[in-house]
């Protein structure tokens, strides 16, 4: 008796994770549209699970305007579901072209395998683009107004999550999403050192998707050049500031288009490795270079805080007409 299949339609593969499959689904009761996240955990009765339980039931208590929504959790247990593509959809519907191929079936593969599986369930907010769609589909360089109200709403999000406690850990364009109405949701986080534990203690076979937090689409350096020294050093104790770290590359990244993978890939060397900027644009946008510079820090406590960007380091909020028909049109 499955709550997922009892109470959810499926539409579409969204893609997939270093930790398992997103797809978008219809609630069956309340006909509206979410994302379900479904995670293989190998093993149903480990102490890890218990604490993944926890962190959900955490980050459902976020809500807020720029913070993906997330509803609920549960665990489910297949007999004989495998984890594999045949269950479902592989890797296909990027840039929102939803082309998900295969219905769930549990049991056909049931025959050969009666092993029990249990997977983890998330219903999330469904958020139909990303920052890195975006930038990808938007090769120039955004309206400054536009900018600065893009990155308003992604501190504002950030601010929240912190003043809950929380770290994402993983603050990437991949994982800034756009709602609806083209507003910002940051999503995917606060699990994924959970999951990592569990699938690197438990789990030699996963080598597929054990890849890690890592990865994204483009592959593993994509999160490399967003991850705060600190945490690469491996340090004991991490706060928060590795969230202002990403969030520094991202605002780079909202002032800087790159017309090539190639070009994008040289620059952030050049900063992640050199401390280095394009002198050109640094001409261009001195204070952006500034403010960079103190996000950037390689010291924690060097770098300000979401809540201090918000009230210090913003230009004033701009609502107009004209800045929703250009975010309409994004
Ligand atoms: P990792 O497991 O390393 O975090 P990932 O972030 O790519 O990798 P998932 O978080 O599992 O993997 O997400 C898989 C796909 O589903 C991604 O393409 C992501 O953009 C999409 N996705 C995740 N959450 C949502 C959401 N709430 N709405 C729409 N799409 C989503
Ligand atoms: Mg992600
Ligand atoms: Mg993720």
């Amino acid at each position: 008796n499955s709550r997922y299949r009892n109470d959810f339609e499926e539409i579409c593969s969204l893609g997939r994770g270093g930790f398992g499959h997103v797809v978008l689904c219809k609630n069956k009761l309340d006909g509206r549209q979410y994302a379900l996240k479904k995670i293989f955990l190998k093993d149903k009765n480990l102490p890890i699970n218990d604490k993944i339980l926890r962190e959900v039931a955490t980050l459902s208590r976020l809500q807020h305007q720029h913070v993906v929504r997330y509803y609920q959790a549960w665990f489910e247990t297949e007999v004989g579901g495998c984890y594999g593509d045949n269950t479902w959809g592989s890797r296909t519907a990027e840039n929102s072209s939803c082309s998900y191929t295969g219905a769930i079936s549990t049991n056909s593969v049931g025959l050969e395998n009666k092993q029990e599986s249990t997977f983890l369930y998330i219903q999330m907010e469904y958020c139909p683009r990303t920052l890195r769609q975006v930038f990808e589909s938007f090769c120039g360089l955004f309206d400054k107004e536009v900018t600065w109200h893009l990155f308003r709403q992604i501190v504002e999000g950030l601010a929240h999550i912190h003043s809950q406690g929380i770290i994402h850990r993983d603050l990437t364009p991949n994982n800034i999403f756009f709602d609806a109405r083209n507003d910002i949701k940051i999503g995917d986080f606060g699990l994924a050192k959970f999951l990592k534990l569990e699938q690197l203690d438990h789990d030699q076979n996963f080598t597929v998707d054990a890849t890690g937090v890592s990865m994204d689409r483009t592959g593993q350096v994509g999160t490399y050049f967003y991850t705060a020294p600190e945490i690469e050093q491996g340090w004991p104790q991490i706060n928060e500031k590795v969230d202002m770290y990403s969030l520094g590359v991202v605002f780079f990244e909202l002032w800087h288009p790159f017309l090539t993978a190639m070009e994008r890939y040289a620059v952030f060397s050049d900063l992640k490795q050199k401390g280095l900027l394009p002198p050109a644009w640094v001409a261009e946008f001195p204070e952006q270079a500034s403010l960079l510079r103190r996000l950037m820090a390689s010291s924690p406590s060097d770098r300000p805080s979401a809540t201090e960007l918000l009230h210090h380091a913003l230009p004033p909020r701009m609502e107009d007409e004209w800045l929703n028909d250009i975010l309409r049109t994004m």
